[in-house]
């Protein structure tokens, strides 16, 4: 039985675990920094359907069914026109079984986390030191423990520091020049939406999206703002717990996104938007890089959470199959999918009324278009 140590209990750390459990040639363990994983609540997800037909080999779809929305449409607004542009029909991907599904991030973690035996994961790992000279790589951590193991799979996050200590250089994400907030909101604060859908605020500078997280009138707020920080300012974290920087920053947001959204948004909290600009491959060929840690996306297209799951799976795959390494193919998939979030950001973003126009003009023609939404949303839902 070849011994596999997953480092970080986050979505990709937790789905790898379960999927190696359903074969018996592998012995796995989960080590976690922190000392519980993170069933945080007030953050909501978005899983496309390539990633809810890969949950669903393990279960997903016995979730109780109040604490998920299978929203069928984006509905794209243009916030300088307080108007509808047009609608992208999501569910139209969707199968019987797979379907794309809005939920709270807690209630997958929690779905993932009971999935593993409690004794498989252990809290209080912080990796401090890789060691991976023969076959048997060691892993040390900063209680001063140690453990062998034949696979290294690491998966702790968009800052990974173990990432840094096997390319022995650090490897960081980047700022991607934006900061996030996200609150949650009822359904009862949302006027003139239509609640059953993803709605999706285009702005200057900014956009919003706003989704059901379950069956009971639950909503996720999240707004992207381009904002220009300074590397103190980057540094300086407490800076975004910082009252009067939220303030000012949801301010900045009430300015365009309604009044009546903003002041009933509850559990606020704001982030900087941190993104990879390359893709680190390991030499040693039994380390394994997955989730936020093998490549962090830009938040529009939704994909962090999905391209986590749908990496971990191909390496499961790879190891059924005996393959060592990812194939060329998920790199470029990868660039993809990134090329096309980037395109998004930037798309979104306009302030310019003669390219809002424009934009507004070629999205009504597109989104009805079936070559083109096949081609640039179906590439990724279909995989
Ligand atoms: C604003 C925003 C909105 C998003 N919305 C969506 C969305 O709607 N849909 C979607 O698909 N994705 C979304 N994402 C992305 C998604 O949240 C991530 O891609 C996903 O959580 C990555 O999972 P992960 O397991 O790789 O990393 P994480 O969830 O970050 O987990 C990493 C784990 O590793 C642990 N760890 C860290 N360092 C160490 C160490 N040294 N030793 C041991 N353990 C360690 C951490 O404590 C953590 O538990 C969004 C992201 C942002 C920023």
């Amino acid at each position: 039985m070849k011994k596999v140590a997953i480092i970080g209990g986050g979505i990709s750390g937790l789905y790898m675990a379960s999927l190696l459990r359903l074969n018996s040639n592998y012995e796995v363990s989960i080590y976690e920094k922190n000392n519980s994983v993170n069933l945080e609540k007030g953050y909501g997800i978005q899983l496309s359907v390539n990633s809810v037909k890969l949950l669903n080999k393990i279960g997903f779809q016995n979730i109780n069914f109040e604490e998920k929305f299978f929203p069928n449409k984006v509905n794209f607004y243009s916030l300088k026109n307080k108007s509808k542009i047009c609608d992208l029909d999501i569910s139209a991907f969707n199968s019987y079984e797979d379907k794309y599904t809005t939920l709270q991030r807690f209630t997958l973690i929690d779905f993932l986390r009971n999935k593993i035996p409690s004794n498989l994961i252990n809290f209080n790992k912080k990796v401090i030191e890789v060691q991976s000279e023969s076959e048997i790589t060691k892993v040390i951590f900063e209680d001063k423990s140690s453990i062998e193991c034949d696979y290294l799979i690491i998966s702790d996050g968009a800052f990974s520091k173990t990432r840094s200590l096997i390319a022995n250089k650090e490897i960081k994400p980047s700022y991607f020049n934006s900061i996030a907030v996200r609150g949650n909101i009822d359904q009862n604060d949302l006027w003139n939406i239509d609640h059953n859908s993803i709605s999706l605020f285009l702005g200057s500078n900014l956009h919003s999206v706003v989704y059901p997280v379950n069956q009971n009138g639950q909503f996720n707020f999240i707004a992207i703002l381009r904002k220009k920080l300074n590397s103190n300012e980057l540094a300086n974290y407490s800076l975004f717990n910082n009252d009067e920087f939220v303030s000012s920053t949801l301010f900045e947001i009430s300015k365009q996104v309604g009044r009546n959204i903003v002041e009933n948004l509850r559990d606020i909290k704001c982030f900087p938007v941190f993104v990879s600009t390359e893709i680190f491959q390991p030499k040693n060929k039994n380390t394994y890089i997955i989730g936020d840690a093998f490549f962090t996306f830009p938040p529009t297209f939704a994909q962090g959470a999905s391209q986590s799951i749908e990496v971990a799976h191909e390496l499961y795959k790879n190891f059924e199959n005996g393959n060592d390494h990812f194939n060329k193919e998920r790199i470029k998939r990868t660039k993809m999918i990134d090329r096309k979030s980037k395109f998004n950001y930037f798309v979104f973003h306009f302030s310019n009324p003669l390219m809002i126009f424009i934009r507004n003009l070629l999205m009504r023609y597109l989104v009805k278009n079936n070559r083109f939404i096949n081609s640039y949303v179906g590439k990724i839902y279909k995989n």
